[in-house]
């Protein structure tokens, strides 16, 4: 099946499942082709960094977002909070609106 992704970057998603429930956070990026994104914040994982002088890179552990699925974050509509993502048609323009308080989500 096929999975539709309305989730843009830069949206505001809240986690709904998983070790990061709650959380709160931007979309950095959308990865359409496995129904997954990227979360500010969300899912850090630390991972090692090689010392890397000549571009001033120190090296030990950093950490970083790693990508969950679109499933398991809710959008957060900037009216009343997690929603739904529901669909407006105006002639030829689709726009996402929260389908609680039908407040437009796209600027
Ligand atoms: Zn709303």
């Amino acid at each position: 099946m096929h999975t539709r992704v309305d989730i843009k970057r830069n949206d505001t998603v809240k986690v709904i499942t998983g070790r990061d429930k709650g959380k709160q956070g931007r979309v950095l990026r959308v990865f359409p082709d496995t129904a997954k994104v990227l979360v500010e914040h969300v899912m850090m994982v630390k991972k090692s960094v090689r010392p890397n002088p000549q571009r001033n890179i120190k090296g030990g552990i950093a950490e970083q977002e790693s990508p969950i699925s679109i499933s398991n974050v809710m959008i957060v509509c900037p009216t009343c909070g997690p929603s739904r993502i529901g669909h407006e048609h105006r002639g030829e323009k689709r726009t996402r609106i929260c389908r609680k308080c039908n407040a437009p989500l796209d600027k």
